[in-house]
């Protein structure tokens, strides 16, 4: 069958193939430790799932304006203006099917052919992807360990030509972990005021911080780079609530409406219930997010240690996030004959670094149980001995 062009110029998701791969496995009776999808195992908080069982019982069961619940567009712009000091009414939101939906609205509203989009590298596998099929160009700026894969001004200042349109910044990072520092972050956004470009700021790991990690949402700098700002987020990572595709976007009325008119024709309203259930997380106790964080901080310590204690890798501390990028250039494999042979060899899933464009390297999720962890981890210290 003869596809549209558009589809040859993507690649498949390979967070979501691998994922998928390990869970069919699992399914099949296959003991396999999985740290693929940034996917957290808790469950969702009850009162959040009370909060949607309710709402189905009220019969919201129906249509809603393609936009969201005006309930949740006002208790998402409430959150922005208390958590990160971001002055949005409900006007300035959109509900969306996820934090992946939200960014790819953003690019069929904002991004078209000739328009350019500055992606730091490592970067999470869909935003190169979503900007050429908006048709824009993605133009990536390599970062390293040296800099703790973060962009640095002088580099952005470097990669901006007239066609710049967006600067995609992400911290925490995934697949790194890595969080800007507030200094730094008023340091990009002098350049984006400066060199007179947008920025969407992907906030979906605000909430999971460690080692004191402050996060600094680049639209609070100041007014001018405010007006530049786009926020984009969801309830996936703070609330596990993965299944149930509730992100949001924020950004000047004029391009939310844009947005809607977009999602008007695709996809009309997020699941109405699930809108309920987002608006509980917002305004329940956000008890359940820290228990969920001192989680994924013993993991992340866990996880480290083990890491190090193999000859071979080597990794710089995440303080963000709950992922760990870890170095493999010393085994000589690509990062796909890697985790194809660890898969294969061990049953240990992990994303090769070739989706984040860092073929040296491969991303561990250590949003999984200790006993994953510890398992997972013996088994890839004899793969990695097994290879000297
Ligand atoms: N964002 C998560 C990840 O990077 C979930 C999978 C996906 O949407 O890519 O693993």
């Amino acid at each position: 069958m003869k596809l549209a062009a558009r589809v040859g110029q993507i690649t498949p998701s390979l967070t979501l193939a691998i994922d998928a791969k390990a869970k069919a496995m699992k399914r099949d009776g296959i003991d396999v430790c999985s740290f693929s999808a940034g996917e957290p195992d808790f469950d969702t908080p009850d009162h959040i799932k009370r909060a949607a069982e309710v709402a189905l019982q009220q019969g919201k069961t129906r249509y809603g304006p393609a936009a969201g619940e005006p309930l949740l567009r006002a208790a998402i712009a409430h959150k922005l203006q208390t958590d990160n000091h971001l002055s949005y009414k409900a006007e300035n939101i959109i509900v969306t099917n996820g934090g992946k939906h939200s960014l790819y609205n953003l690019m069929m509203a904002l991004i078209g052919a000739g328009d350019e989009v500055i992606i730091p590298a490592p970067f999470w596998v869909s935003y190169p992807e979503m900007v050429k099929l908006a048709g824009g160009t993605p133009v990536i700026v390599q970062t390293t360990a040296d800099s703790q894969y973060k962009i640095t001004p002088a580099q952005l200042e470097q990669a901006i030509t007239p066609q710049t349109r967006l600067l995609v910044l992400n911290s925490p990072s995934n697949p790194t972990g890595m969080v800007y520092t507030p200094d730094e972050v008023r340091a990009i956004a002098q350049v984006v005021v400066e060199k007179e470009i947008l920025v969407v700021s992907d906030e979906i790991y605000e909430k999971l911080l460690y080692d004191g990690a402050e996060h600094l949402s680049i639209g609070a700098v100041s007014r001018d780079v405010f007006d530049r700002t786009i926020i984009s987020s969801g309830f996936a990572k703070a609330y596990s609530m993965t299944g149930w595709r509730v992100g949001y976007l924020a950004a000047p009325v004029e391009l939310i409406q844009a947005t809607a008119t977009i999602q008007g024709h695709s996809t009309s309203n997020v699941c109405t219930f699930a809108q309920y259930g987002a608006i509980a997380a917002l305004e329940g106790s956000q008890d359940c997010v820290e228990q969920m964080r001192l989680s994924f901080a013993e993991r992340r310590s866990a996880i480290m240690e083990l890491i190090h204690a193999i000859p071979g890798l080597t990794c710089v501390k995440p303080n963000g996030a709950f992922y760990v990028f870890v170095n493999i250039s010393k085994l000589g494999l690509s990062s796909l004959e890697f985790c194809d042979a660890l898969l294969s060899e061990q049953n240990v899933a992990a994303i090769p670094g070739v989706a984040f464009a860092a073929d040296d390297h491969i991303r561990l999720s250590y949003a999984t149980s200790m006993t994953t962890i510890e398992r997972g981890l013996e088994r890839l210290t004899s793969f990695v001995k097994s290879r000297f």
